[in-house]
């Protein structure tokens, strides 16, 4: 009989350190593999003393392997980049709801779901060889498929996200029909097959490969701060345009995420996504990923940025990228864009 208290007292000493344990680790798988993200997880360990313990990976791998999981899944919050793969958690029934009034207040509703948030942004941007392609002939999306621009046209593959999103966006403003009347046009005005990443396209527009090519902004901006000889020719030859700015305004993708549905620690998860969005962390995207904050009037010290300037962005919600997906798709296949 003396023992059972004292096996009691240690059962729940046992159990109040699991407890407080679990509390101090955050489980994050992120898609995110940015250097500059160390330093934006390392503060929020110091403010909060919740350790983060980080799973990286590529960003369906990931995904994979939270389903996989199920529900003994450790996974606390997941984060990635581009609006279709967090559709893609969604669908898969993975998020939990996103129920924090900070989240609300701070990241516009356009820029958030039922079950994940943006903390970031990019922007499609048009990028043309100064030589090659006068600006006037490039300022919408549109543009590119005029066959004035035939044998001008750059782009990665159109299987890519970046690329989905953004013939999920020209479906949501115009229609089906539309849409691949403008991917049939993009094809015909190929300067080569697609291939390679963005930043492979604004270089080969540098050296006069292709006149014309679309690029997340960052990478533009990534280059604008290299202190690289090549990078910055690269960067001489080039101007670059936003698009749209008098009609929807320039398309924008965003890195995001969300609380798993089985998250162990969930109080954590909430607190590190509204951390995300604080404006010291908005501040980090700014400045070291050459993003923009979701947050308005975060003041951000960027040079590529500042020297970008102001442009118009498309508010279509990022709910509509994902709905469109899969009609993205089977519009860029039709029209043979590979
Ligand atoms: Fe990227």
């Amino acid at each position: 009989m003396k023992l059972i208290p004292a096996l009691i007292a240690v059962t729940l000493a046992g159990f109040g350190n699991a407890a407080l344990a679990q509390e101090k680790v955050l489980n994050l798988y992120s898609a995110r593999h940015y250097q500059t993200d160390e330093a934006l997880y390392a503060n929020f360990t110091k403010a909060t003393g919740i350790k983060i313990n980080r799973i990286e990976g590529k960003e369906d791998e990931l995904l994979e392997r939270i389903k996989n999981e199920g529900s003994n899944s450790p996974a606390d919050v997941f984060l990635t980049v581009d609006a279709a793969r967090l559709a893609k958690a969604h669908e898969l029934g993975l998020f939990a709801p996103l129920a924090s009034a900070v989240l609300e207040k701070r990241v516009p509703a356009h820029l958030r779901t039922e079950d994940w948030a943006a903390f970031s942004t990019r922007a499609r941007v048009i990028v043309f060889n100064k030589n090659k392609v006068k600006a006037e002939d490039v300022q919408n999306y549109a543009d590119l498929a005029d066959p004035k621009l035939k044998g001008k046209f750059c782009s990665r593959s159109g299987s890519h996200p970046y690329n989905l999103s953004l013939m999920a966006s020209v479906i949501s403003h115009q229609g089906e029909a539309r849409a691949e009347q403008w991917a049939r046009g993009l094809v015909a005005n190929f300067a080569r097959s697609p291939k390679g990443g963005d930043t492979d396209q604004i270089k080969a527009v540098a050296a006069g490969e292709c006149g014309v090519a679309i690029s997340n902004s960052y990478y533009v901006a990534r280059l604008m701060r290299s202190t690289k000889p090549e990078d910055i020719k690269v960067v001489e030859q080039i101007g670059i345009v936003w698009p749209d700015q008098a009609g929807t305004g320039t398309h924008i993708n965003v890195s995001g995420g969300g609380v798993m549905k089985n998250a162990p620690n969930k109080a954590a998860a909430i607190k590190f996504l509204e951390y995300l969005a604080s404006d010291d962390a908005q501040r980090y995207f700014a400045d070291g990923n050459n993003e923009w904050p979701v947050v308005a009037n975060v003041k951000v010290d960027n040079p590529a940025l500042t020297k970008l300037g102001k442009f118009k962005a498309d508010t279509l919600p990022v709910n509509n990228l994902a709905m469109y997906q899969a009609k993205a798709q089977i519009i860029f296949d039709r029209a043979g864009f590979k």
